[in-house]
């Protein structure tokens, strides 16, 4: 998923790229152990912007979810195994 827009001065659409949070407990991914976490992952769209930290908001279709930050831009993932 590409945002196309060569104009924007802001970095938006950075939802896919690795951050410093973890999206599932909300604690930074370089404090604790993060393994369950990574594993609910799989299954659940993240809580929170790995990015920010932000509450995600959140919306699950049949078929996939997607988790949206005001900033950083939206994570999609297909659920179809
Ligand atoms: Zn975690
Ligand atoms: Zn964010």
């Amino acid at each position: 998923m590409v945002f196309a827009d060569a104009g924007a001065q802001e970095p938006v659409a950075r939802g896919e790229e690795p951050g410093e949070w973890c999206g599932q407990c909300g604690l930074t991914l370089a404090d604790g152990d993060h393994g369950r976490c990574a594993r609910r992952a799989e299954l659940e769209p993240p809580r929170f912007c790995v990015h920010c930290r932000r509450r995600m908001k959140v919306q699950v279709t049949p078929g996939a979810w997607t988790a949206a930050c005001v900033a950083h831009g939206t994570v999609e993932r297909s659920t179809w195994a």
